[in-house]
C-alpha cells in the first residue's frame, strides 16, 4: 500500500465513524420512551431570579407569603412583590 493513500484512509475512517454514530442515534433504542412528566405550577407561584449566594442568580419558584412578598423555595429568601 502506498503512503499516498493513508490520508484518504484516515478521512474515510472519520466519515465512517460519523455515519455509525449518526445511525446509532437514530436507532429506536436510543429514544427515550414517553415524554417528560408535566407538573402544573402552584397557583400564585412566581419564577423569579434569586440573587443569594446559595441560589447564584438562578430562577426558582417563589411562593407568595400573603403580604405581597414571595419566599424562595430553594433558600427561603424573601423578595418584594415588585422585585
Ligand atoms: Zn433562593
Amino acid at each position: 500500500m502506498s503512503a499516498d493513500v493513508l490520508p484518504f484512509l484516515g478521512a474515510a475512517a472519520v466519515v465512517s465513524a460519523a455515519a455509525i454514530t449518526w445511525a446509532a442515534r437514530l436507532a429506536p433504542t436510543a429514544r427515550t420512551s414517553g415524554t417528560a412528566p408535566f407538573t402544573a405550577p402552584e397557583p400564585g407561584v412566581r419564577y423569579l431570579r434569586c440573587d443569594t449566594v446559595h441560589c447564584a442568580h438562578r430562577t426558582h419558584p417563589h411562593r407568595p407569603t400573603g403580604d405581597g412578598t414571595f419566599v424562595c423555595s430553594n433558600c427561603g429568601d424573601v423578595k418584594g412583590a415588585t422585585a
